[in-house]
């Protein structure tokens, strides 16, 4: 009983909050959130209120720092063949993108590190981009915006339909590939009004390896498993209704957003009851990379501006709720 106990802790979401700094636009406005221990914020009021997560992370905070304790041991499970998703959570403007590129970054010199250190073993890493916008996929690394399709494969799970992949040669031309997508990203953005406060980025690297000259009986094992960097769409989209705790399916919520909230919600009971996987593009994308044997970390990202506090205030209940 004791290690079913510790399996099921190490499978557990990894729920961390980052309050950002107050910003320039910010500069006449005031906060009423302080991080009062490494797991602690609270909100100061007449009736102060304080949350907990297993980690929280203040406004002196580097992304470095966010990176080694809130997603680092989730991201690098990749290498041992296990599937994981790391996430960014929270209104726009809230340090979603900011906190997510300097995790990916971190995470793809500690893989490239780790394959180093490991030259008897063969890697091949791959990679691919897609935007999901109003439950519509698009390839990052194509300038053709023509949605895709997904298919179901009965033994890969769900796939996108002509989606690229590129094998990558080295970490240079990763570096190259992630400047790609955010240029794509950009343009979609002057074409599409809040294009990113809408949509849902997923970066995925795919690992296959293998030891390079294998002289024992039997097969070889060769490992593979992804890691999927997403920046989530605002959650100012979704958050009225994660509060009331009921759902309402409109035009103006965000499907993908909601649906991610309910099966990491039914994730976060241990149970096994029905999960929504097939009810939203990003669930479904995901699926194999979240619940199950796959690690997850939710990274969510909170303005400390009283001008945002209801919006704030959401974001925290659905990193409750995560936990
Ligand atoms: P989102 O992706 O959630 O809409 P961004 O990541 O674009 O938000 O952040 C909004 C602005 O705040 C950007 O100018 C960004 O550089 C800045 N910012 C976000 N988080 C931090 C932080 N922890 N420290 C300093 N600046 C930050
Ligand atoms: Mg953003």
């Amino acid at each position: 009983a004791a290690m079913a106990a510790a399996e099921a802790k190490e499978e557990r979401i990894m729920v961390s909050v980052r309050l950002r700094p107050l910003n320039g636009r910010e500069a006449g406005d005031c906060s009423d959130w302080e991080c009062v221990s490494p797991t602690t914020v609270m909100f100061r009021s007449t009736v102060p209120t304080a949350y907990t997560y297993d980690r929280v992370f203040g406004p002196d905070c580097s992304t470095r720092q966010v990176y080694e304790e809130g997603a680092k041991e989730v991201a690098l499970s990749v290498v041992s063949g296990i599937n994981s998703s790391i996430f960014a959570y929270g209104q726009t403007s809230s340090g979603k993108t900011y906190t997510m590129t300097g995790i990916t970054e971190y995470s793809v010199m500690d893989i490239y590190d780790h394959i180093e250190k490991h030259p008897e073993r063969e890697f091949i890493l791959k990679f691919s981009a897609i935007e999901i916008y109003n439950e519509a996929v698009r390839d990052l690394l194509s300038h053709d915006t023509t949605p895709l399709r997904l298919l179901d494969d009965p033994e890969k799970g769900t796939t996108v339909e002509k989606l690229i992949e590129e094998t990558l040669r080295d970490k240079d031309h990763l570096r190259d590939l992630l400047a790609m997508c955010e240029a794509q990203r950009e343009t979609g953005e002057t074409a599409l009004n809040e294009a990113s406060s809408r949509s849902h980025q997923i970066l995925r690297l795919t690992i296959e390896s293998s030891v390079r000259q294998y002289v024992g009986r039997g097969k070889s094992s060769t490992l593979v498993a992804c890691v999927n960097f997403v920046d989530l769409a605002g959650s100012e989209r979704a958050s009225q209704t994660v509060s009331v705790g009921r759902f309402k399916e409109g035009s103006h919520i965000n499907k993908s957003l909601l649906t991610l909230g309910k099966v990491v919600r039914q994730l976060s009971t241990g149970r096994n009851g029905h999960i929504p996987y097939r009810d939203s593009k990003l669930t479904r994308i995901l699926h194999s990379s979240l619940g199950g044997n796959a690690r997850t970390a939710i990274v969510c990202t909170m303005s400390p501006a009283r001008t945002h506090i209801e919006q704030s205030k959401n974001t925290l209940l659905f990193a409750t709720c995560a936990k």
